[in-house]
């Protein structure tokens, strides 16, 4: 069983209101939001944006690493001028090491994933300052480019600022 056919129900119902086409393709509130992929987190509804206002990026974490190529092209081709990382508390990342990740692929599929990193972190709020300050020191993120960090709690819907 497949998810898809509940997935395509459920877009017909989208599309058969949708008034959303003329959209520019920059982002209306030059916005990029980082963010953990986490099942819990929606960002568009804990943030309040609709269609056509941030971009998005998700991956496991929410880590900049990752996202420096989307973040790039957002910044520089599409005009955005702000960057809010949003990691959360409950994540994956703090729960497994390096090394579990890289035995679970082996055990599970055979294969050696030991050239990836897999980047789990150990400290929430620490993961969120590592973050900010490796864009504040990336050459390829401008001093004019604002950043802040935040924690999304999934038990309260609550997010907080990390300084
Ligand atoms: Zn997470």
């Amino acid at each position: 069983m497949s998810v898809v056919p509940e997935f395509l129900a459920a877009n017909q119902k989208y599309a058969s209101t949708f008034n959303k086409g003329s959209l520019p393709l920059p982002p209306g509130r030059k916005v990029a939001v980082v963010a953990c992929m986490d099942a819990r987190l929606d960002p568009a509804r804990a943030l309040g944006l609709e269609e056509g206002d941030a971009h998005v990026i998700r991956n496991a974490g929410g880590l900049v690493k990752d996202a420096l190529r989307s973040l790039v092209i957002s910044e520089q081709l599409l005009g955005t001028k702000e960057i809010v990382i949003l990691h959360h508390t409950d994540c994956g990342m703090l729960t497994f090491k390096q090394e579990d990740a890289v035995a679970a692929v082996k055990k599970n599929i055979g294969q050696d994933a030991s050239h990836i990193d897999f980047q789990p972190f150990p400290d929430l709020e620490q993961s969120v300052r590592d973050d900010v300050a490796f864009l504040k020191s990336n050459k390829l993120i401008p001093d004019d480019i604002k950043i802040w960090g935040g924690i999304y709690e999934v038990e309260t819907g609550k997010i907080r600022e990390v300084k």
